[in-house]
């Protein structure tokens, strides 16, 4: 039986202010009736996620409406400061004034990764060229995106495969990781890895346990981008325990391989790559 690396690297956490994650956690209630079981703030999500066994944190937080990234970002600049480990990938609005200006200034703190797109909350497509001056940024200054663009759990109009794709197909050498290995259109996102050099995908939401439904496409893909693979819990937003997930992934049985690179090494050489 394969075993975890000693440290894990979490690619795919969210720290919120209090209230904002007040705000998040009833909203998922009233839009997927989701029940988040772990409704902790901030101090506390670290304080035990280092208690399971993660080293390193990557978080996100985003803007769901114009005018609020800024302060999110002060309190990203506050709370990098208080934790090591800590990475972020920061919030951005295309409709703010200066938010060029403010995602210039941000990525010259090494901490921060880069930028968190949430495109089925905030409501616009990759490919809208407001956010072309970001890509361009991001390019240019050797950092990277997240980006929430599956249609899991729900789709509109700006998620999927298609309209992602137009996004590459003008920016090639985007740096990206698509969070939830793309979920629900697991085939089609593998698929680009091969294609885009600059993709990662990571594994939050995707191997939880019944009766929800994930990735269901078996060790093949797994094994052949283990090294595009990024493991991320979501946490503290989970709607079944932390560990049933890394549970779920170890019962598949793949390579001890798999398991080094996905919870540790691939995240470990990215963010030296980006830092
Ligand atoms: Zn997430």
């Amino acid at each position: 039986m394969a075993r975890m690396p000693e440290k894990i690297i979490d690619f795919h956490v969210h720290l919120f202010p209090d209230k904002l994650f007040d705000a998040i956690w009833k909203s998922f209630l009233k839009h997927y009736h989701w029940n988040i079981i772990h409704q902790y703030y901030y101090q506390e999500c670290i304080e035990r996620l280092r208690q399971a066994g993660v080293g390193v944190m990557v978080y996100s937080n985003y803007a769901h409406r114009a005018g609020i990234a800024e302060g999110l970002n002060a309190w990203n600049i506050k709370i990098l400061q208080e934790y090591d480990d800590l990475y972020c990938f920061a919030a951005y609005h295309p409709d703010d004034e200066h938010a060029l200006d403010m995602a210039r200034r941000l990525l010259e703190n090494p901490r921060i990764l880069g930028f968190k797109l949430q495109l089925l909350v905030q409501n616009f497509y990759p490919f809208d060229e407001r956010l072309f001056p970001l890509y361009e940024l991001v390019i240019r200054k050797n950092k990277h995106l997240l980006f929430h663009t599956g249609t899991g759990p729900v789709g509109n109009q700006y998620v999927g495969l298609e309209p992602f794709m137009k996004v590459l197909e003008k920016f090639p050498e985007l740096p990206a990781t698509v969070a939830h290995l793309g979920a629900h259109e697991y085939a089609g996102f593998f698929g680009l890895l091969e294609r885009y050099p600059g993709l990662y995908l990571d594994t939050a939401f995707c191997f939880l346990p019944p009766p929800y439904e994930g990735y269901n496409l078996g060790a093949g893909y797994l094994e052949k981008y283990k090294s595009r693979i990024l493991y991320g819990s979501d946490y503290p937003n989970l709607i079944t325990p932390w560990e049933a997930e890394i549970e779920n992934l170890l019962q598949m049985n793949l390579s001890q391989e798999f398991y080094d690179k996905v919870f540790h090494d691939n995240g470990m050489a990215l963010i030296r790559s980006l830092t």
